[in-house]
């Protein structure tokens, strides 16, 4: 008898996870004895990660984008589009519903929807909402905005927790302050001020958050901490946090809040926190839909307390891998996700006045990061990874 696999979501770790088991899975699939069916509402998968870049000239919209199927193995069987958009998953008679009406059975279901962004709960956002974080539309208009910008307090606004790499718009800002040095004239640097508002008190772990720490003061970039977004008040220009703050902005930069995808949250597989929880070593489904053995989690889809990264998701992808190898082998021998997650860290990019600097300190459940500083090679080697994530990273070869 066939069995089948489905994965829903063709971004990072659906589509690690895809290409792992079809390379694994290579003469079952062709005696078709298993069956592997990947599910998406769009048929491009974008590196969201060369965002932060564009608005400074340091990646093109080709580098960051190829159609699904090019990253895909030919062994998978892909369905994109309205035959791909999911409105709801049911567990316990292990169905995937999609937007045209079809739907999809499996005996494992890999669930990697990732997270999308949601301004509405933020009163005033929308009439003010210049992003990186969304689209390259988004991150190509923000630009326009940057070097429009003349004067003033651009304000960095990390919303709220938890988002896609947090540590993405610690990146971006010292990019915007090496990149205004250098596109300004001397006049408009003495006038532009750049101010970071981030809604907890440590930006990431304790080394992280000591070298990001030291760079936005050496920067003179303004930290405020503790500054959960509640409110934009665009005609007096100002960010009102949720204890009552104001601040004045010339021109305002959001990190915007996160959440699951809807359907994930209208099918009920989601917890208090708005997140899927899983078994955090297994990564198998644990929550208000039931125990699921049959069913994993991996990427920004998981639980809360992961930090969300294309680092994680990659680590994860490779355990629910192995375990549905095992699975499907009758094994029953697990390995385990031991949280295993990293976060990329610019100290500076390269202009005529600054080298590159970076470094990708990574973590683990009880390892936090150690001391690091960040480097000129380490600046190239982030820079290459962009285009080493095609053709290794998404094809799952280490
Ligand atoms: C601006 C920015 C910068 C980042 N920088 C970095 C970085 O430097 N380093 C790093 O490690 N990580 C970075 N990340 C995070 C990284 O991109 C994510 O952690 C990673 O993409 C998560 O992979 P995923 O597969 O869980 O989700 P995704 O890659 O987002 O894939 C989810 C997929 O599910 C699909 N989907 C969702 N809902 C449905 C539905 N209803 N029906 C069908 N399909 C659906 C989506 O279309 C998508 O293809 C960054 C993220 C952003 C936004």
């Amino acid at each position: 008898m066939t069995e089948n696999v489905l994965i829903l979501g063709a971004g990072y770790a659906g589509t690690v996870v895809a290409n792992k088991l079809a390379r694994e899975f290579r003469r079952e699939i062709a005696r078709g004895d298993l069956n592997v069916t990947i599910l998406d509402k769009d048929d491009m998968n974008i590196n969201q990660g060369g965002f932060t870049f564009l608005p400074f000239g340091l990646y093109t919209p080709e580098d960051l984008e190829r159609p699904r199927k090019e990253v895909l193995s030919p062994r998978i069987n892909c369905v994109f589009g309205e035959k791909g958009e999911i409105t709801g998953v049911d567990l316990e008679n292990r169905k995937v519903q999609v937007k045209s009406g079809d739907t999809f059975n499996y005996d494992y279901l890999v669930i990697a929807t990732g997270s999308t962004t949601d301004i509405s709960n933020i009163p005033g956002l929308s009439e003010d909402y210049n992003t990186f974080y969304t689209s390259m539309d988004d991150a190509f208009k923000l630009k326009e905005k940057i070097d429009n910008f003349e004067q003033g307090r651009i304000a960095i606004s990390v919303a709220q927790m938890p988002v896609s790499c947090p540590g993405a718009t610690v990146k971006f800002a010292v990019m915007l302050n090496d990149y205004i040095k250098f596109m300004k004239t001397e006049e408009m640097c003495k006038n532009i001020q750049i101010s970071f508002f981030w809604p907890m008190e440590p930006i990431g772990p304790p080394e992280f958050n000591k070298v990001a720490t030291k760079v936005f003061e050496d920067d003179n970039i303004e930290v405020n901490r503790n500054f959960k977004l509640a409110e934009v008040d665009s005609k007096n220009r100002e960010i009102v946090s949720q204890n009552g703050d104001r601040e004045k902005y010339d021109l305002l930069i959001t990190t915007p809040p996160h959440k699951s995808p809807q359907p994930i949250i209208d099918s009920g597989l989601t917890d208090e926190t708005g997140w899927i929880p899983v078994d955090k070593f297994t990564l198998q489904y644990r929550g208000p839909a039931g125990n699921h053995n049959e069913v994993y989690v991996a990427g920004d889809a998981g639980p809360a307390s992961v930090i969300k990264s294309g680092i994680g998701a990659h680590y994860q992808s490779l355990v629910v891998s192995h375990n549905l190898v095992n699975d499907i082998h009758g094994h029953g021998t697990k390995v385990s996700y031991m949280g295993e997650v990293g976060c990329p860290y610019i100290g500076a990019m390269p202009t005529p006045f600054t080298k590159g600097q970076a470094y990708i300190p990574s973590w683990s459940y009880g390892a936090p990061p150690e001391s690091f500083e960040p480097t000129k090679l380490g600046w190239y080697i982030y820079r290459m990874y962009y285009y080493i994530h095609w053709d290794a990273g998404l094809k799952a070869l280490f």
